[in-house]
């Protein structure tokens, strides 16, 4: 009998938009030779960097980033789970191939279950399907590790994000998208489901990049606090659908390991300096207890 290879080795950080994966991904791949592969949905595709809230080039530190903005939704509107299963799959085995440490992260919990499940039905989402049948056995040998913050928390630190990304250049993202990119993309299909593209879009038609000034006609201001709003909304929904669906899977017999991270989003919420110490201590050390055990297997 052929003897059976044992399966490649694999982190994959699971968390809430917001929560910090970005961050503590970077921390262990600087830790071991590794390399990242990004399961957010709608962070595959080229554009919208600052409103999909991609990782910047710097804050990589250097690690290599696969499927992070670099689908081209003109060519492929929407990438579906069961291609992310393929495309990723092939990547991890590059990257173990390489003898690197493959790190998938993502917020999206349909494309990580498509991409570890052992068998994936395409035409399941276990998710939404009442009755559909988790599979509990992976395909690699993972540690899953699941960044948890409180809703209220969490929901205080989104409604700030939202705020510094409409700030740091969010707008004008978003006005360019509507003048010029909508123009060729298909309605609500991959990047123009992304969070900010139907919330600004009434305001940037009538108004383009413009920020409304506090002396200024009142009509704009409403109009814009009404897409802020809505898009903190939105996102807050977002981040709680993402966070059932880890608990459903963690329910089905997936082992994932929970890290609490909101003592430290309580800390840098209120301005305090010592949550990066916070965060070091709850979440970055155990999740480095976590891949090491997983590395000496
Ligand atoms: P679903 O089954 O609802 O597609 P999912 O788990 O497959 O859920 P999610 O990551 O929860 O995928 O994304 C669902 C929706 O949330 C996206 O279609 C998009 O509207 C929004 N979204 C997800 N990630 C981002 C992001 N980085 N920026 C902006 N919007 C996002």
């Amino acid at each position: 009998m052929p003897m059976e290879l044992p399966k490649e080795k694999v982190v994959v950080i699971m968390a809430p938009t917001a929560s910090g994966k970005s961050r503590l991904s970077v921390e262990v791949a600087s830790r071991y030779p590794s390399e990242i592969i990004n399961s957010d949905k709608i962070q595959v595709y080229k554009g919208l960097d600052i409103t999909t809230n991609k990782i910047t080039l710097e804050e990589q530190l250097g690690v290599p980033h696969h499927l992070l903005g670099n689908i081209d939704s003109v060519i492929h509107p929407e990438l579906s789970a069961a291609e992310f299963r393929s495309r990723a799959s092939s990547i991890i085995s590059e990257i173990s191939g390489r003898g690197n440490l493959p790190i998938v992260v993502g917020g999206s919990n349909s494309f990580v279950y498509a991409l570890l499940a052992n068998e994936f039905n395409k035409d399941l989402n276990v998710f939404s399907e009442s009755g559909a049948q988790v599979c509990s056995e992976l395909r690699y040998n993972c540690c899953l590790i699941w960044i948890d913050v409180s809703l209220p928390v969490l929901d205080e630190y989104i409604k700030k994000r939202v705020d510094d990304m409409i700030d740091s250049g969010g707008l004008n993202e978003l006005a360019k998208f509507h003048q010029y990119d909508m123009l060729h993309l298909e309605p609500n299909v991959g990047l123009t489901k992304s969070i900010g593209v139907p919330e600004f879009k009434e305001y940037v038609s009538r108004y383009g990049n413009e920020m409304p000034s506090s002396k200024g006609d009142q009509k704009q201001k409403d109009l814009y606090d009404k897409a802020v709003n809505l898009m903190k909304e939105n996102t807050c929904k977002l981040a709680k659908a993402q966070m059932e669906k880890i608990k459903f899977l963690k329910q089905r017999g997936w082992d994932i390991k929970r890290l609490d991270a909101t003592k430290s989003f309580m800390a840098l919420l209120q301005g305090s300096k010592n949550w990066s110490t916070i965060w070091e201590t709850q979440v970055l050390q155990p999740t480095l207890n976590i891949v090491n055990s997983l590395l000496e297997e």
